[in-house]
């Protein structure tokens, strides 16, 4: 199930440390490879012995006395998924604000582009602590795999949640993430993200407040998934994606063109970026100065980039459209599905301070040909993940 799968079990320093064993057994059992790193809290509690026994290898407890001096950069690179068994409220306030003072923290800081999963222990005191759950929320946010802890008896004696997730609810998490990142393997998948810029002068464009950012965490989760991603970005941010090929443009025109010499040989296209629907009709070459009570320019319309594509469509291509809304959003996001002849738009509603261009946030719906799925307002990320697991399971299934 697992074999050729490279696991780092990250084990940190609370009381049911030893349970991270009877993990690692599981894992080695499975069939995969599995590396233990440890904090040194951890290793008060449970002996590397017992994890270097159980899997054949050497156990990292500190990232200074390591041979190969950049292990953590290895590891992100080689391994499938980082799992966090036990994870104390200290590792997780720590990975949630981006330190990296511990060989599982710097890790966890390098594995930005694999699954991490988190299965928090603590007393229920820490756990119900606002700083607590404010830095769980945020990791989940950001796309962690988040094992909630159980109730039951805690070992300070108490009865109450924080217990450390049961082995089978943990592997059927690491099983089930792991399926995941195969999911797209062999797919070849074209993303654009951004708002095109359209020249009037050396000093002046068209544009759209669009950011990129909901195409880029499109693309860090299709890549995620196994897909080999290409990103078309419009955006003038970098965007911090391994393992994707960007392509940089400016205007509609450029990016027509891209996507059209590239659609043919792709799986899936997801056209997010926010094309301007004109251009000038004229460019100036030099600046135009203000000495006009008023000024008319003309413009020109753009060609729209998704109706083509979707003419040159090949049977098993599949196409997905945005649509930015500011009213009657399902009913013109079926609209643009039905017309455009796509096989799913994702509809957001813009002009809300938590919703569409800009924000980290977005309150989306995503139609198909069968169904309308409305969606709560959660991160980028997590909708990101949403429409990738409605294209799995409902049209490539
Ligand atoms: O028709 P409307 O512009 O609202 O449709 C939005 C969708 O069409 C988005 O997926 C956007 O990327 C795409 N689009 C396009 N070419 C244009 C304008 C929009 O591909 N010129």
């Amino acid at each position: 199930m697992l074999s050729g799968r490279n696991i780092v079990l990250g084990v940190t320093g609370s009381i049911a440390a030893y349970k991270a064993a009877d993990l690692a057994s599981c894992l080695v059992k499975l069939s995969a490879q599995v590396q233990v790193v440890m904090t040194w809290a951890a290793e008060k509690f449970i002996s590397s012995n017992t994890f270097e026994t159980l899997t054949g290898r050497s156990v990292i407890t500190s990232l200074f006395n390591q041979s190969q001096s950049a292990i953590h950069i290895e590891l992100a690179k080689k391994s499938h998924a980082l799992v966090i068994y036990p994870a104390t409220a200290n590792i997780i306030a720590k990975i949630a604000s981006g330190i990296s003072d511990d060989p599982v923290s710097t890790i966890a800081s390098a594995c930005y582009n694999i699954p991490i999963i988190i299965a928090p222990a603590m007393n229920e005191r820490m756990w119900q602590n606002s700083t607590t759950q404010a830095n769980v929320k945020k990791l989940s946010s950001k796309g962690f795999y988040l094992i909630s802890p159980e109730v039951g008896f805690l070992a300070c004696g108490q009865q109450g949640v924080g217990r450390l997730a049961s082995l089978n609810r943990t592997l059927e998490m690491i099983k089930t993430v792991i399926k995941k990142t195969t999911q797209l393997s062999g797919k070849k998948v074209l993303v654009t993200a951004g708002a095109t810029r359209e020249p009037l002068d050396p000093a002046r464009y068209l544009s759209s407040p669009s950011t990129g950012k909901m195409g880029f965490s499109l693309a860090r989760e299709l890549s995620w998934r196994g897909a080999k991603v290409t990103l078309i970005s419009a955006s003038s941010i970098q965007p911090n994606l391994l393992d994707v090929d960007i392509i940089q443009v400016g205007t509609a025109g450029e990016m027509a063109s891209e996507v059209k010499s590239l659609f043919p040989k792709c799986d899936i296209l997801f056209m997010v970026a926010a094309v301007s629907d004109y251009r000038f009709s004229q460019i100036r070459k030099t600046k135009l100065k203000r000495d006009k009570e008023s000024l008319t320019v003309k413009l020109k319309r753009n060609p729209d980039i998704l109706s083509a594509m979707a003419k040159m469509k090949k049977k098993d291509q599949i196409i997905v459209g945005f649509a930015a809304e500011t009213e009657d959003l399902i009913e013109n996001s079926q609209k643009k599905l039905r017309e455009k002849k796509l096989d799913m738009v994702v509809g957001n509603y813009i002009g809300y301070p938590d919703s569409g261009f800009a924000s980290e946030t977005n309150k989306a719906v995503i139609v198909t040909k069968d169904q309308v799925l409305e969606l709560p307002l959660m991160s980028k990320d997590e909708l990101a993940a949403k429409i990738v697991d409605e294209i799995v399971e409902d049209l490539l299934a």
